[in-house]
């Protein structure tokens, strides 16, 4: 018997509909684990470019630096943007595409940035 069932008998004790479709999903997804994996990655498969394309968006984080969409939680762990929101909270405001260029070449300066170009405006990910 469910274990939630036989409490229920024991001591008068209901779950609420809510309680019930929890454990239920649960199961659920336990029974069928497998073909529930296959769906996800044939769906992964069969979207491969749609899901690709939204993870390679690049979205610009608070600190002024732009990050893939999928990469940008690992970014805003990263001591780049720790350093980065230091500077900007030092400043009181944002900080511009020149500081951001002269923040990377200075701090990261074996990434041998071609010169000319702002960093900021192409990869960043650091
Ligand atoms: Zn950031």
């Amino acid at each position: 018997m469910h274990c939630a069932q036989a409490l229920a008998n024991q001591g008068g004790f209901h779950l609420s509909y809510k309680e019930h479709r929890k454990e239920y999903d649960i199961y659920y997804r336990e029974l069928n684990k497998d073909i529930l994996k296959e769906k996800a990655k044939e769906y992964r498969e069969n979207n491969k470019d749609k899901i690709n394309a939204k993870n390679s968006e690049r979205i610009t984080c608070e600190c002024g630096c732009t990050s893939r969409k999928d990469k940008i939680f690992q970014h805003q762990k990263s001591s780049c943007h720790q350093k980065l929101m230091e500077q900007k909270n030092k400043s009181k405001r944002d900080l511009t595409d020149e500081e951001l260029d002269v923040f990377f070449r200075t701090t990261y300066p074996f990434q041998n940035y071609p010169k000319g170009i702002l960093i900021t405006s192409y990869a960043q990910t650091i």
